[in-house]
């Protein structure tokens, strides 16, 4: 046998792994567009009568300010309905 077959052949559960991971790469790229394309339709139809206050917070940096962000997130699809944004001060 080649050295080079042999090579192969040591690394063969690689190989198989590796085979098993573009094949889940290629279903996950597929879903990803489901995904986006369901949300997007989901959140054209939804009437977003249930709300829910979510609360951000992003800390100051050196350049950066801190920042309190109080969204309005409809319950059903996730849509970002409303948003405020207080700024802090510097860290
Ligand atoms: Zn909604």
């Amino acid at each position: 046998m080649k050295k080079e077959n042999l090579l192969k052949q040591k690394n063969g559960e690689a190989l198989l792994l590796a085979k098993s991971y573009k094949e889940l790469k290629k279903r996950e790229t597929k879903l990803s567009t489901q995904l986006l394309k369901t949300r997007t339709l989901l959140q054209q139809v939804c009437i977003h009568n249930e709300t829910k206050i979510v609360n951000d917070y992003t800390p100051a940096g050196y350049l950066d300010r801190e920042v309190y962000v109080t969204k309005v997130m409809c319950k059903t699809c996730g849509k970002e309905l409303d948003r405020k944004e207080v700024t802090g001060g510097f860290g």
